[in-house]
């Protein structure tokens, strides 16, 4: 099994930026914008003694404000923005039958994963750019517009459950706003650390919300966390933009579980989508190896690296012994589907700050700037193709 974690370029992106922040957040010439991913929320509270898995957005978002940052805003807007693209080009492939099945895109190390040990597929993977660095570029574009301020003077954070975000952060092409689009992640142990090296009474804080325009969220960008939940986003969308109708059920409970390869037949109108859901990198080489001998019959394949998904990222708070690990996955899982049920919106189309931002700026999913700020191209080197 190729392993990914061999790789000497991953080894030195375990880096840590919490004092280049803390010198950008003392400099009044920088505008910093921060983001948190969807699974940091359900496993900050952790390191301050909370209960394994138990949901802090409120505490989180106020950490972030006591921090001083500029403005607070959010990876599950930009968790939505990828549903609205995703799904958009999903619906494209399936109706040109081409380069199926597509897989997802937002993780990191598989996509380095695919680029390194299978580059002759990599026409599968989504175009798609990840919520963290699609929220970055946004940040810099139409973020600085509505901030009115000028790009050169963002400094662009994001907190992320893993430490490869970092190595995505850094790649080459992740800079279509003209400018380096996230400038550092911080890991959910480091934001911790920040927040008690800077003396805040985490348990004290008043809860408060994410800013406005680009901190609104719907459940369906909140699941990203955990495995299953990009898919789970995606036909939520999907069923709704392909029947014109509303779907039966928001919980799309055939693509929950946490096994490490899961397939299912959704009806999606007339169409029955084949889907299959991947969790950890070791199971996905038997769904590559059948796809290469033309007998995978797949249409949309979700895969992430991490045991039970971002929730279970190596940049979470640690727990050695496997009993609590066990437990805070399966809290970590619980807190995201509740936090999801009890959101007013579900739905990432539903999600009125990204239907404005359409309107106002990116014109159509899939159309020309969306095309240039929101997607990607990936690195094939030619002496890997078998
Ligand atoms: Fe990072 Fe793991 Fe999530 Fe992939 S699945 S983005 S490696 S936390």
């Amino acid at each position: 099994i190729p392993s990914i974690i061999k790789e000497p370029m991953f080894a030195a992106y375990n880096k840590c930026d919490v004092e280049k922040v803390k010198k950008a957040l003392q400099d009044p010439n920088i505008f910093t914008v921060v983001q948190c991913a969807p699974a940091v929320r359900v496993a900050l509270s952790e390191d301050f003694g909370y209960n394994l898995g138990e949901l802090t957005p409120g505490k989180m978002a106020a950490a972030l404000k006591a921090l001083k940052f500029d403005r607070v805003y959010d990876t599950n807007f930009a968790a939505d923005l990828t549903i609205m693209e995703e799904g958009t080009e999903l619906i494209k492939r399936i109706t040109e039958q081409e380069n199926l099945p597509m897989f997802t895109s937002c993780c990191p190390a598989w996509v380095k994963f695919m680029e390194d040990n299978y580059p002759e597929l990599t026409n599968h993977l989504s175009s798609c750019k990840s919520p963290q660095q699609m929220a970055g570029v946004v940040f810099k574009t139409y973020g600085a517009k509505i901030n009115n301020i000028d790009p050169s003077q963002i400094f662009s954070i994001s907190i992320m459950p893993c430490t490869c975000k970092k190595f995505e952060c850094d790649r080459e092409e992740m800079n279509s706003s003209g400018y380096k689009d996230v400038d550092v992640v911080l890991t959910t142990r480091e934001l911790a650390y920040l927040i008690k090296d800077m003396d805040i009474d985490f348990k004290n804080l008043k809860e408060t919300k994410f800013e406005t325009p680009l901190g609104e969220y719907s459940g369906a960008g909140t699941i990203f966390g955990v495995t299953g939940g990009v898919m789970e986003a995606a036909i939520r969308t999907g069923y709704e933009l392909i029947t014109k109708k509303s779907i039966p059920s928001v919980d799309v409970i055939e693509v929950r579980g946490t096994e490490g390869f899961r397939e299912k037949q959704i009806k999606v109108g007339d169409l029955n989508l084949k889907v299959g859901v991947v969790t950890g990198l070791k199971n996905v080489i038997p769904v590559l190896e059948k796809l290469k001998a033309g007998n995978l019959e797949l249409d949309f394949i979700e895969v992430m690296t991490c045991p039970v998904g971002c929730v279970s990222g190596g940049g979470q708070p640690k727990l050695l012994l496997e009993e609590y690990r066990l437990e805070a996955y399966e809290n970590r899982i619980k807190s995201t589907y509740s936090h999801d049920q009890n959101l007013p919106t579900r739905k990432s189309h539903e999600n009125l700050e990204i239907q404005k931002m359409y309107n106002e700026y990116l014109g159509e999913p899939l159309g020309e700037k969306s095309h240039h700020l929101l997607h990607t191209k990936y690195c094939i080197k030619k002496e890997l193709v078998k």
